[in-house]
């Protein structure tokens, strides 16, 4: 029979009534005929709470317990949803990760899926079980440790499952009908798309969207899912939602796609750095062994012989870039004056294929942000998106002055 694999989000299973709302939609799926691996989230708030305790136990965790604590909230909505499953008598059971088994890569709370046998799923639908409903988020070491996949990793569960079962379709049901042209919370204005291509999603995703997580945008381009994000509150229907797809299915489309921001970011700036060859090369080696994902980097000019070295961080990693550095100060292996941290900026991104054949996105980006009085203080690009670091206060108006400048709001 063919497989479906029907996501649901924690909003969406945040009740038990929200449950067996989805559970209703699951129903109709296997009605249809199909065999249905539901991936579902923890409730919404729970991974949080579950983070929150984590810290307060210990702010410098041991990640294997960090996983072992915050993988549990999934593991609650499986068996809630198989029982209400159960309860509407469609044979389902619930699966851990490592029951499947999800095999990931031992990089505890940032995870990657190396495997899923489909063996052992396959065998209890050969024996009339219609749903496996599969805890997202979550996999085993190849050490036999509990894994998580990062926030908003029970996409790319759902999106990897689809991939290795060979699913008709990945379906994502969560509190948005789809992909906006930026977060509708943010933007009254914001327009959902009924396609959008894999390569302008990935760009939205690791810049800030987090209606999908970054990966399994990535997996799904790589092994062509059929991946569709559409909402669990509405009525049911084919065409619903937005379907994340190649670029030559997408007929026509405007220069800029979208606007993305991140709230999390942090600018750090270590001050007076020694200009010579390998500094920069000791100093990301030392950040990167520390656990610290930087993302934009700027030299500044140099005088002297020192130079100001400024990158940015998601914000929960400052404590790790400092520690780190005062470390590297203390061994002698890299001297700084200070290392100054501004935790108030936030990164607003425009994202477009259409970037690629237009030329002035980044002269009219700059222009509105200038009008609206908006200082950048750090700049990247890439062929399709251009990224600022901004003020945090700003971030809600840049992104609408954007989106208003772009002329988001009307299709092409
Ligand atoms: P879930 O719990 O279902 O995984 P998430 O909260 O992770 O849901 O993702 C859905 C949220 O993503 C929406 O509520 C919305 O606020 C946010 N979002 C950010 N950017 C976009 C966008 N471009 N289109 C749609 N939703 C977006
Ligand atoms: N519950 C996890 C999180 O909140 C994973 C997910 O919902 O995708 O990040
Ligand atoms: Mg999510």
């Amino acid at each position: 029979m063919p497989v479906l694999v029907m996501k649901f989000g924690g909003t969406s299973v945040a009740t038990l009534d929200r449950i067996k709302r989805a559970a209703k939609r699951v129903g109709v799926e296997v009605a249809k005929g199909y065999d249905v691996i539901v991936i579902v989230s923890a409730m919404s708030g729970k991974t949080n709470e579950l983070v929150g305790w984590v810290n307060e136990t210990s702010p410098m965790f041991d990640a294997r317990e960090y996983d072992a604590v915050v993988s549990s909230g999934e593991n609650v909505t499986a068996g809630l949803m198989a029982l209400t499953l159960q309860e509407m008598s469609v044979p389902a059971r619930s699966w851990q990760g490592w029951q499947v088994p999800v095999q990931t890569t031992s990089a505890h709370a940032a995870a990657r899926i190396e495997g899923i046998p489909s063996d052992n799923i396959m065998a209890s639908f050969a024996a009339g079980m219609r749903v496996a409903v599969v805890a997202g988020f979550q996999g085993v070491s190849p050490e036999g440790r509990i894994t998580t996949l990062g926030r908003g990793g029970s996409d790319t569960t759902a999106v990897a499952f689809a991939a290795a079962f060979e699913a008709e379709r990945c379906d994502i049901y969560t509190d948005v009908d789809g992909v906006y042209t930026t977060d509708p919370r943010v933007s009254p204005k914001a327009r959902k798309l009924d396609k959008i291509s894999f390569e302008e999603m990935l760009e939205l995703a690791s810049l800030g969207a987090k209606v999908l997580q970054t990966r399994s945008v990535e997996l799904a381009m790589r092994y062509k899912v059929k991946l569709r994000v559409l909402s669990s509150f509405e009525e049911q229907s084919d065409e619903a939602g937005t379907l994340v797809c190649d670029e030559e299915e997408i007929m026509e489309s405007n220069v800029v796609a979208g606007v993305a921001f991140s709230r999390d970011e942090a600018k750090m700036t270590l001050v007076s750095v020694a200009d010579r060859p390998g500094i920069a090369a000791l100093i990301f080696t030392g950040l990167s062994d520390a656990g610290v994902n930087v993302d934009m980097i700027v030299q500044n000019i140099s005088e002297e012989g020192r130079t100001d070295m400024t990158f940015s961080c998601p914000t929960d990693q400052v404590k790790r870039a400092d520690a780190a550095m005062a470390q590297a100060k203390t061994d002698g292996t890299i001297n700084f004056a200070e290392l100054i941290a501004d935790v108030d900026v936030a990164k607003v991104s425009v994202v477009g294929i259409g970037m690629r054949s237009h030329t002035g996105v980044a002269a009219k980006m700059f222009q509105v942000l200038s009008a609206e009085g908006i200082n950048i203080k750090v700049i990247t690009t890439s062929e399709i998106k251009i990224s600022v670091l901004i003020d945090r206060k700003y971030m809600e108006l840049a992104v609408q002055a954007l989106h208003d400048a772009f002329e988001l709001d009307k299709a092409a």
